[in-house]
């Protein structure tokens, strides 16, 4: 694990990531907060109740892992839960970021799952999955148990009915994630107005999982870096992998329109739910299912 960064250092991000996430308007009134890590049981956060265009250093709190206010005059969040669900599930994170922005906001409250295999380089940097965390009140521990079952597999987040969340090892990744977060959300809704999004060819997917697991990204890298290699735990990231590849190629056939409520996102929970009895049968081959898929696909969109 890396030291520390110092807090003075995490201090001087925290005000700049909290002006840059008001200035790309991801927030509006009080919205949205940020935090950093700075040691074993010391976290410097926004304050509640104060705009991100205006923190300044001395608003600053700090906070200890029980959620313990320790420093600073203003009040902590009532979010910050979820930033500690995070940091104890996550112990390579050191910052969290928490905002609403507009569009990937709207697919997170009008049910539709983002889909970074639509895209090379989102695939690299997110992963093929972000998951939709299912609502909760974003108040107390309740707020945060939602999204306590995706935090080791993704770093990015949609929290249904609610906004969007990014961690990372440093501020200036999670605000790079958000921002590549909305950046896909805009793309995939103005493809969606054109008429068809279609996902990348699962075995293109496949290479760029290779590559986001080579740059160290991804669950499985994460812990071949930290020497936490567990031979179960790989088998499951692959099993995980290969689940949302076979349920890519199997729900949506390449070049075929992907829009709507048809497009059902291969996370979100559904990753290792069992997929349709019809994949397991073993007197078909995987051509014939695949054929027989897409033709009830076919029949389904034109009912
Ligand atoms: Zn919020």
């Amino acid at each position: 694990m890396s030291e520390w960064l110092d807090e003075e250092s995490g201090r001087i991000a925290l005000v700049e990531y909290s002006r840059r996430v008001y200035a790309k308007g991801w927030v509006a009134n009080h919205d949205g907060n940020l935090s950093v890590r700075v040691g074993e049981d010391r976290i410097i956060a926004t304050p509640t109740a104060t705009s991100k265009g205006d923190i300044r250093p001395e608003m600053l709190i700090v906070v200890d892992m029980s959620g313990r206010k320790r420093e600073g005059t203003r009040r902590p969040f009532s979010e910050f839960s979820i930033h500690l669900a995070a940091y104890r599930a996550r112990p390579d994170i050191r910052a969290v970021l928490h905002a609403h922005p507009v569009t990937a906001t709207a697919f997170a409250l009008a049910g539709i799952p983002l889909e970074p295999t639509i895209m090379a380089e989102t695939v690299v940097s997110l992963g093929a999955c972000i998951p939709t965390t299912p609502f909760a009140l974003p108040f107390g521990e309740e707020g945060a148990r939602p999204l306590e079952p995706f935090l080791e597999d993704s770093d990015a987040f949609l929290l249904e009915g609610h906004g969007a969340l990014t961690i990372a090892p440093d501020l200036e990744t999670a605000f790079l994630r958000m921002e590549l977060l909305e950046h896909l959300a805009k793309i995939q809704k103005a493809a969606r107005e054109l008429g068809s999004v279609q996902r990348l060819d699962p075995h293109d997917i496949e290479a760029l999982l290779t590559r986001r697991h080579r740059a160290g990204l991804g669950a499985a890298a994460r812990r071949e870096k930290h020497g936490h290699v567990e031979q179960a735990s790989l088998i499951a990231d692959q099993d995980a992998t290969q689940q949302v590849l076979t349920t890519i190629s199997t729900q949506t056939p390449r070049h075929a329109p992907m829009q709507g409520e048809e497009m059902r996102s291969p996370c979100s929970g559904d990753v290792r739910a069992p997929l349709p009895s019809a994949a397991s049968s073993p007197s078909l081959s995987a051509d014939t299912l695949r054929a027989l898929i897409v033709e009830e696909a076919r029949r389904v969109l034109e009912d």
